[in-house]
């Protein structure tokens, strides 16, 4: 296992559309070692969520966890669709991996389903709410070449880290 070097804003990776993985290749060595990495360099990183173009591979490829009880259960994501959008929105402070130190809020709706092949490359079929849910958007958003930056409908709470733990932490219920 290897924790792999983050792309960072600027690259332009980052703003690629990624390509499918073919479903044949989910169960080689190759690729499983790669999702092991991808892990590895998430947590590594303390982020919740990492997507491959993150990691400089231009593939459809999403991880995520979150301990704790509001939290993300352990996912991969392949080739993923967004089959159903929820009716209600929610605001919520996200941040990014390859966005060093800063915050920022973001409006998105709620509740999603996605469809994506698991590591076993078998169809999985998720409904996922809140930080689920929101986490789910800002990685599949990284697969089409968009940064959270880019959703944000307010720059005034574009927030660096610092500043937003002295007068924005207390009001966040959750961060991603
Ligand atoms: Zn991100």
């Amino acid at each position: 296992m290897a924790v792999l070097p983050i792309a960072k804003i600027g690259n332009p990776i980052l703003r690629q559309i990624a390509n499918p993985v073919d479903p044949a290749s989910i169960g080689s060595r190759c690729f499983q070692e790669f999702l092991d990495d991808m892990f590895e360099t998430m947590v590594h990183y303390e982020g919740i969520g990492l997507a491959a173009p993150q990691v400089a591979q231009s593939e459809q490829v999403v991880v995520m966890e979150c301990e704790g009880s509001n939290g993300i259960p352990k996912t991969v994501l392949i080739n993923p669709k967004i089959v159903f959008y929820g009716p209600t929105q929610s605001e919520m402070w996200e941040g990014c991996l390859s966005i060093d130190n800063m915050r920022g809020k973001v409006i998105r709706p709620s509740m999603v389903r996605v469809q994506a092949y698991d590591r076993q490359g078998v169809l999985q079929d998720i409904e996922a709410n809140g930080l689920y849910a929101v986490c789910i958007q800002h990685e599949m958003d990284h697969l089409l070449g968009k940064l959270f930056i880019d959703r944000m409908t307010d720059m005034s709470t574009l927030t660096q880290l610092e500043e937003f733990d002295v007068y924005w932490k207390e009001e966040s219920a959750s961060v991603i």
